[in-house]
């Protein structure tokens, strides 16, 4: 009889493992209470870069003279409401007809552990109660609000209602400059916003190599973005067309809209977890060990819920491994999920991306490093497309060559990194990186100088 393996919520997390565990044999139940694709489709990866595409098209215009080129970019709110939609229902449709096209049975419904082996599916027509040999549990997050600060979703923002938008506001009051807010920071100035980023420490992104951290900031100043720094949000103020951010310090930053980008909290609430013995963290998060198991071994936990990187390419390899694991293909070691090797992105201007070992946190430890940087300015193909801002940073062994790190700022970043990532994955030394004959002009040659 084949393994049945129930999963509550189909966010990457969920769905790449019924994919995965259908295709090695399971017997897959998907329950989801929105829709398959989960928060990273609908809320939060895809609109927010469709809307930076969108203002990165429009900084491109602006950039028309420098191309030799006349131009005038109008933004179209409803065309731009209308592509997103086209898009998180593409998406929609493909990972339903890849679960579909693998058997698993989709439950369109709210999931809750009964007991150990039991899960409850809650739908329009009624409840059901399905026997698992195994469970998953990838039920996301959503975004964390402070007992300071009443959305109302109209001047009063979380992250998940600013697309698509009603309306671009006339200044976008940014609250927390980790990832997320960053990125609205940018995508609201390139859509014509101003923009005010209220920064708790003395640096966005606190978590990033600070030269990274610079560069950016650079380039929000020279974008007129203001930023609040060592300041913390401490309650808002609505007043006809003003609003009043106060902070800790006594700065009060003033705008129409304000959004907070704080940080999320995990969707464990309802779930049924003391039924089944789960333990959860003080947090709300789901422990898991090496193999993504809670304390119940046949109950597993990934993405958001688990606590671990919240990254949706994360919470897909998680869920792969899982599936993995389930199907009882665990013994080969080199299968873990290195968290620590994972390549991530943040979708700026200029963009950035990262993965591996970060410098400042490796000399902080005393570790021996070779850091390698060079700039884009030194690029044929970036002078050629106008935009030589930036640069590659290769951080390596200087005993072994072996690769252990990299950060890329500049046009391409996300995709860049790869190179580096697939480096830092499978232990490339940086002479292999000098040895690829790259394609000319193009940026990836910068990788190559980078690890010269
Ligand atoms: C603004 C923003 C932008 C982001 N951009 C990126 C990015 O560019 N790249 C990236 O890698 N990551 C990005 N992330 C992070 C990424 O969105 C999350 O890490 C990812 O969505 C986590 O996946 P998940 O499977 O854990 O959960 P989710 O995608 O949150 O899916 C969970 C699903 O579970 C369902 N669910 C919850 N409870 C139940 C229940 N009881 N019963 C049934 N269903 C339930 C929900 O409806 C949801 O569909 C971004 C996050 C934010 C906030």
């Amino acid at each position: 009889m084949s393994i049945r393996f129930v999963i509550v919520g189909g966010g990457p997390g969920g769905n790449t493992a019924a994919t995965v565990a259908a295709r090695l044999g399971a017997e897959v139940t998907l329950i989801e209470r929105d829709l398959v694709g989960g928060a990273a489709h609908l809320w939060d990866c895809i609109p927010s870069k469709a809307m930076i595409a969108t203002g990165g098209f429009l900084s491109e215009l602006h950039r028309a003279e420098v191309m030799g080129v006349a131009a005038d970019g109008r933004l179209d709110l409803d065309a731009l409401r209308a592509r997103i939609s086209s898009i998180e229902t593409k998406l929609h449709r493909s990972v339903c007809e890849l679960l579909e096209s693998q058997g698993v049975r989709m439950i369109r419904g709210t999931g809750r552990l009964k007991g150990p082996h039991e899960v409850i599916a809650e739908t329009a027509d009624g409840v059901e109660e399905i026997e698992a040999d195994a469970i998953l549990l990838a039920t996301g997050s959503r975004p964390r609000i402070p007992e300071w600060c009443e959305v109302d979703g109209q001047r009063v923002l979380t992250t998940r209602q600013a697309y698509p938008p009603n309306e671009i506001p006339g200044h976008l009051v940014v609250i927390g400059s980790g990832v997320t807010g960053v990125e609205f920071a940018h995508m609201f100035r390139s859509l014509g916003s101003d923009v005010t980023l209220i920064v708790s420490r003395q640096q966005v992104l606190p978590a990033k190599d600070p030269e990274v951290a610079a560069a950016l900031e650079a380039e929000f100043l020279r974008r007129g973005v203001r930023l609040y720094k060592g300041a913390r949000a401490s309650g808002i103020e609505i007043d006809g067309e003003a609003l009043r951010v106060q902070c800790d310090d006594g700065r009060v930053a003033t705008g129409t809209h304000a959004v907070l980008a704080i940080g999320s909290i995990p969707n464990s609430d309802g779930l049924g977890l003391d039924a089944a013995g789960v333990t959860v963290d003080p947090g709300g998060y789901v422990p898991v060990g090496h193999h993504l198991q809670s304390n119940v071994g046949h109950i597993y936990a990934a993405g958001d819920l688990s606590g671990k990187l919240p990254l949706s390419s994360v919470a897909s390899m998680q869920g792969r491994k899982i599936a993995e694991h389930v199907m009882g293909l665990h013994t080969r070691q080199h299968r873990h999920l290195d968290y620590e090797k994972a390549a991530s992105a943040i979708f700026t201007e200029p963009e950035i991306a990262d993965v591996g070992l970060a410098e400042a946190e490796a000399f902080a430890e005393g570790r021996k490093l070779r850091v390698t940087k060079v700039p884009f300015s030194a690029n044929a193909k970036a002078l050629i497309e106008g935009d030589s801002r930036g640069f590659v940073k290769i951080i390596s062994d200087p005993a072994t060559g072996v690769v252990l790190g990299g950060s890329i700022v500049g046009r391409g970043a996300a995709e860049l990194i790869s190179v580096i990532a697939l480096a830092v994955t499978t232990n490339l030394k940086v002479a292999d990186l000098v040895d690829s004959v790259l394609v000319h002009p193009a940026l990836s040659e910068s990788l190559a100088d980078a690890a010269e």
